[in-house]
């Protein structure tokens, strides 16, 4: 059974815990696009987890975990996630943590490039494109001019050595043009050495593993880092990751381009969030948004920016799940609303005068006027809930609605950050 777990809205739907939680029932959790932009939250008996790059399921013993070929992997920041969790006991070995060889590595220019470029962008324009400035967007971009190094790589690092001073010559170019002192080929090899050496033993061909897998009747779970509407070629371009988020490309991300998804499982946010620039068009300002900010905790987990927040959005939400191909909903963070009287809802989009219940471009997203309706609160602690009956019938009626207006169903809710703090609405 392959199953994707992937972000409906702008990310930080709360991935990492649906992971945590539903990785119970599945053998492998893979990560198959971005890198260390991520941050996924996990709260369980072990602790409080930030993963930037590790998949959720490195918090359970009987997991086997991918980093898969989409993905782009900063190997210091990995050596000390690896080292982050080994000092809170979690175990991490060959046998349980493999990394595609075909995954690219994010270099320390391509995080100077991406913080050089943000720079500029400020400048010149005033309107930087609110990247995680962890180098993802140069990283990707040289994937495709055929200028990255891969993991693999890593086995041969004679070869890798010889490569590297003309990948140098060339990235100077630019890192000269913005006015920064050039990369040094010896100081890159010292990097390699350092961060790369130790990361050989986990390198393998995961299509292989996965393949094996499969055939073997293992439960493979593909996670998504971000949400559609950060996808490369589906979401608010220019102000996207620059990988695709979407659970069609999971089985191309992971190494497994042969086998198809089961199941896909989008996880949507009760109310919005979206860190960063770009449009958003559900946008609460001023007190509404401090209130809704505060009692979200909506602050980044890899960089803790404050994100911004609004109320649910059924067009984004709609198109998102379109993207994903989402066959099931999980619901999260539902007790957020707990202490409103009144809950909005953004149920469409006005463009001079016209009713918008597409996902439009972006620029046209920019002129959309929001508009809100407003359903009854439940205005009470949901946090203890654990059963469907549990629920107020205010907040039923809630996700009843969404289940209606987004055309999907809503197979869990989840009422707290803690593992346990889910209601299986189909049981
Ligand atoms: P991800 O990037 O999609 O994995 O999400 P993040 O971890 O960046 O953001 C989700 C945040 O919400 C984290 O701080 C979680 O601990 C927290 N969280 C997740 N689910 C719930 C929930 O049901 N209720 C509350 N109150 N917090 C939640
Ligand atoms: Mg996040």
């Amino acid at each position: 059974m392959l199953t994707s777990i992937c972000g409906i809205n702008w990310g930080d739907e709360g991935k990492g815990r649906m992971v945590d939680l539903l990785s119970e029932k599945f053998d492998v959790v893979c990560r198959y696009q971005g890198g260390n932009n991520a941050g996924h939250t996990v709260i369980n008996e072990k602790g409080r987890f930030i993963l930037n790059l590790l998949p959720s399921g490195i918090l359970r013993e009987d997991v086997v975990n991918v980093l898969g070929c989409g993905m782009v992997i900063d190997i210091k920041h990995l050596c000390e996630e690896m080292k982050r969790l080994r000092d809170a006991g979690i175990k991490i070995t060959p046998e349980n943590l493999k990394i595609s060889d075909k995954a690219i590595i994010t270099m320390p220019y391509h995080v100077l490039q991406d913080v050089m470029e943000e720079e500029r962008l400020t400048k010149a324009t005033g309107k930087p494109y609110g990247s995680t400035r962890r180098g993802i967007a140069p990283v990707y971009a040289d994937k495709y001019m055929k200028k990255a190094f891969r993991m693999g790589e890593l086995l041969n690092p004679e070869l890798l050595f010889k490569r590297l001073p003309d990948i140098l010559a060339w990235k100077n170019m630019t890192v000269k043009a913005y006015g920064f002192e050039p990369v040094a080929v010896d100081k890159m090899t010292e990097y390699f050495k350092t961060y790369g050496e130790p990361l050989t033993e986990y390198i393998t061909d995961t299509g292989i593993y996965l393949n094996e897998a499969e055939k073997a009747g293992k439960n493979i779970m593909f996670e998504a880092q971000l949400g559609a509407l950060r996808d490369i070629d589906y979401g608010i371009v220019p102000y996207t990751s620059s990988s695709s988020t979407i659970a069609a490309y999971a089985p191309i991300g992971a190494g497994v381009p042969n086998l198809k998804l089961d199941n896909s499982v989008g996880i949507m946010k009760a109310y919005s969030s979206c860190v960063g620039e770009g449009p958003f068009t559900c946008e609460y300002f001023g007190e509404q948004a401090h209130k809704l900010r505060e009692s979200g905790g909506e602050y980044g987990a890899a960089t803790g920016r404050p994100r911004r927040v609004g109320p649910f959005d059924v067009v984004a939400s709609r198109y998102g799940i379109r993207c994903q191909g989402a066959d099931e909903i999980a619901l999260t963070k539902l007790d957020v609303l707990d202490s409103y009287e009144e809950i909005e809802i953004c149920t469409h989009y006005l463009l001079n005068g016209k009713v918008i219940n597409e996902f439009p471009f972006t620029d046209v997203l920019d002129e959309c006027k929001p508009v809100f309706e407003k359903v009854k609160g439940w205005n009470c602690d949901i946090t203890k809930c654990r059963k469907k009956e549990d629920l107020p019938k205010e907040a039923l009626a809630y996700i009843r609605l969404l289940e209606k207006l987004c055309d999907c169903k809503i197979k869990y809710v989840s009422v707290g950050a803690e593992r346990e703090a889910c209601i299986n609405m189909y049981e």
